[in-house]
This record gives structure tokens, C-alpha cells and sequence, in this order.
């Protein structure tokens, strides 16, 4: 029996994010759950499960990415320090969570938890604004609305 992947098919899979845009080895995310400002994703641009089914120069894109993106959410969101989570137990989709922490934010020295029991949801404009904001910093094209 096969599913369609939730990054390989249509958006309508992907409700908890809002796309920023395609970059080398992957495709960043802002993540609809704001509890900390400037979450991403950033998802492989290759359906493979874990980092070492990626050639070394995919991953050397894929990382890259994340690099780039990390340094537009420091300029843009300012936070005190970002976490870096692959986890991917139950995933068949490698992807990497980006996430800005605040000293004065929720789970300062904690681990974060994927699915928040209580989500911070932005209103629509304030997620475009998120991405426009992501996509000028990046020097990604401005494509539709969110
Ligand atoms: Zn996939």
C-alpha cells in the first residue's frame, strides 16, 4: 500500500507550514506553530529517510541551506541561540526543524516538542509577512499569497 509522502504531494499535506521557498538541496518551511518566532523546516529536495542516504554533495546543498537560512532568522527574529533537530523516527522524508530558542521564550535549555499540546498560531498576515521577510533575506522570489 503506498501513501503519498507529505513533501512529495500537493500542499494541501503540508497545513502546518507555509512554504518560504526552493533552495539548493532542500525547500525551507515556516512552521504555522510560531511558540518560537521564526521556526522552520527545512525538507531534503530527495525523498530519502535519513542523511546518509544522501550523496556527500546533496548533502553539502542541504546544509548549506540550513546555514542560510539560520543567518535570515538570526537577522530577522534576533534569537539568543537556534536548535538543530533531526529526528525522523516515524518519517519517511528526511527533514530538518530550525529552531530559533529565546532566553526568555518557552523551553530555554529544553528540548522543544514537535507537536505543542498548545500551538501559537500568527494570523494569515502575519505568516506573509514571515515569509516575505525570509524570502528578501534569502533573495528568494516573492510568489503567491500564503
Ligand atoms: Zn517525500
Amino acid at each position: 500500500m503506498s501513501e503519498v509522502c507529505k513533501f512529495c504531494g500537493g500542499p494541501e499535506l503540508r497545513p502546518d507550514m507555509v512554504e518560504v521557498g526552493p533552495m539548493p538541496g532542500g525547500t525551507l518551511y515556516l512552521h504555522r506553530d510560531q511558540t518560537h518566532p521564526g521556526r522552520l523546516l527545512m525538507v531534503s529536495a530527495r525523498h530519502v529517510r535519513k542523511i546518509t542516504d544522501l550523496s556527500p554533495e546533496e548533502y553539502a546543498s542541504l546544509m548549506d541551506s540550513v546555514y542560510r537560512a539560520a543567518q535570515a532568522v538570526t537577522s530577522i527574529y534576533q534569537p539568543d541561540k537556534i536548535n538543530y533537530l533531526v529526528f525522523g523516527d516515524t518519517s519517511t522524508h528526511l527533514h530538518i526543524h530550525i529552531v530559533p530558542k529565546y532566553r526568555q521564550g518557552k523551553d530555554w535549555g529544553k528540548v522543544f516538542l514537535t507537536d505543542e499540546p498548545d500551538p501559537v498560531y500568527l494570523t494569515p498576515q502575519e505568516y506573509q509577512d514571515g515569509v516575505s521577510a525570509l524570502r528578501r533575506q534569502l533573495g528568494l522570489k516573492e510568489t503567491e499569497g500564503v
